[in-house]
Formats: structure tokens, C-alpha cells, sequence
């Protein structure tokens, strides 16, 4: 049975840009409409400074096209700049760039709803059950802990959980919306920030293509810092395994020609 939408004062959708945040806006459009609810929905983008360069771009056509009011939120402190100024990457126990990313959101959501004004919000996500264990668990409607208080209550849906990949695909493809470019230009498997340190190899090296600035701010960390991009491997070795060791810089210079 579909949620009842017409409870909530604010639905905002959390969009990434990548396949899942682009179904997640499609079926939420639907079912708003459904309902007449459609002058609720609202859509945030975190833009975490290690965006893909077009990802922006993807979401604010997304937005238009479906017509859902957007705001695009930047973190004080981007993720780039935490890592320089840390001089470490996030891994599997600090995951500091999903908070840094998750943050400038909440903080709109409080903007918008001061917790001593009534207010009932829902906040809908695109995770999949199918995408990692931690993910096959979450609940689908849930309080959302960190941003309830006082008279603000919040909630997070993710309406997506039991979905698979070739139905997102479906979807996205009926629609005629063309997906991220990061999946048909670049041949992506999933998208995330260009450089996450949970990408496979091959999802990296496209993404140190489409950001070249990134990768060499990245690769200066390591040789700065002696930490490695990921806890066995350094970046330098994924991105070009061909070139020796002290010539970190090298794969950037080629890459900007
Ligand atoms: S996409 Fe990866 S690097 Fe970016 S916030 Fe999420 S986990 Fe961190």
C-alpha cells in the first residue's frame, strides 16, 4: 500500500544524480500526482565539492524536467578540503565525507523547519536492499533521529528498497530523461562522488578522467601524507599502475592533454 503523502507538510527528495536518486524522483512525482500532493515535493543536492563535473547540471535538468523545486547545498568545509586539511581519507570505520555530505542537508531541513514550529516532514531516499548488507536492513518509513526536536517531526522513507537494477533501468528508460553521463559516456557501474574510496577500480579511473583537479589533490595526500586512498592500495596504483611510484603526478599530466 502506497504511503499517504498528504500528511506530511514538506516530501524532500535527496538527489544524488546518479540512477536510483533519478527512479526516486520519477516515482515520487507519480505518486504525488496521485494523490494531489505535487506542490509539496521539494528536491536537495549535496554538493560535496567531489561531484562529477556535470552532476550538478544532470540534477537541475532532472528537476526542470519534472518540475520540482531544487536547492543545491554546499558543506562549509567540502569534502577535498577536509581530507587536505586531515591530511587522511574516509574508510569503511570513518566514513566523515557521508556526514559532511548528509549534514548540509539536515541543516536545510532545519532551515526550513525551526523545531519549535509545527511541522511534519518527510525526507525520501533512494537505497536499495540489493546494493550492500547494511542497505538490505534499513527500514523503509522510519523517525529520523537526528532531526526531530521539539515541535518538528521528521521522517525518512526510501521507497526504493526492494527494487532491482534492471527495473531502475526500465524506468529511467521509459521516462525518455536521460540518465548521468557518468553511466553512458563513461561506463560507469554506480555513481558516487567522482573518487569514492567504496568505487571499483575501473568506476575510479573514469571518474580521475572526468576530474582531473580532484585526482591530483587526492594524489598529493598520499605522497604528503604517506596514507593510502584505500587501506592496501594507494590511488596512485588505480589509477595508473604503469608508472612508477615517485611519479605520482605523471597519469594527471597525461590525462590533460
Ligand atoms: S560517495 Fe563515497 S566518497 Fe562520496 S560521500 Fe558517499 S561514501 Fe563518501
Amino acid at each position: 500500500m502506497d504511503i499517504d503523502l498528504s500528511q506530511f507538510d514538506q516530501i524532500w527528495l535527496n538527489l544524488s544524480g546518479g540512477k536510483d536518486s533519478q527512479t526516486l524522483a520519477l516515482q515520487m512525482v507519480d505518486l504525488a500526482g496521485r494523490q494531489g500532493v505535487c506542490g509539496r515535493l521539494r528536491a536537495v543536492h549535496s554538493d560535496t565539492g567531489a561531484e562529477w563535473s556535470c552532476t550538478r547540471s544532470v540534477v537541475q535538468n532532472l528537476c526542470r524536467r519534472l518540475e520540482i523545486p531544487l536547492e543545491i547545498v554546499t558543506p562549509k568545509v567540502t569534502i577535498p578540503e577536509y581530507i587536505e586539511k586531515r591530511q587522511y581519507f574516509p574508510s569503511m570505520r570513518c566514513r566523515f565525507c557521508t556526514s559532511i555530505k548528509t549534514g548540509a542537508i539536515d541543516k536545510l531541513i532545519r532551515k526550513y523547519n525551526p523545531f519549535r514550529q509545527e511541522s511534519k516532514v518527510l525526507c525520501v531516499t533512494g537505497e536499495r536492499r540489493e546494493e550492500s548488507p547494511k542497505r538490505s536492513k534499513l527500514a523503509e518509513f522510519e523517525v529520523h533521529k537526528t532531526l526531530t526536536a521539539g515541535k518538528r517531526q521528521v521522517f525518512r522513507y526510501r521507497p526504493l528498497l526492494d527494487w532491482k537494477e534492471h527495473q531502475i533501468w526500465d524506468a529511467i528508460n521509459k521516462s525518455g530523461i536521460p540518465a548521468h553521463p557518468a553511466y553512458t559516456e563513461y561506463g560507469n557501474e554506480r555513481l558516487s562522488c567522482a573518487l569514492c574510496i567504496f568505487a571499483c577500480d575501473q568506476d575510479l579511473r573514469n571518474g580521475a578522467l572526468n576530474r582531473p583537479d580532484l585526482a591530483e589533490r587526492y594524489l598529493k595526500v598520499e605522497r604528503e601524507s604517506g596514507f593510502l586512498f584505500r587501506e592496501k592500495r594507494s590511488l596512485q596504483q588505480i589509477l595508473h599502475p604503469q608508472v612508477d611510484e615517485d611519479d605520482l603526478f605523471a597519469w594527471a599530466e597525461k590525462a590533460a592533454v
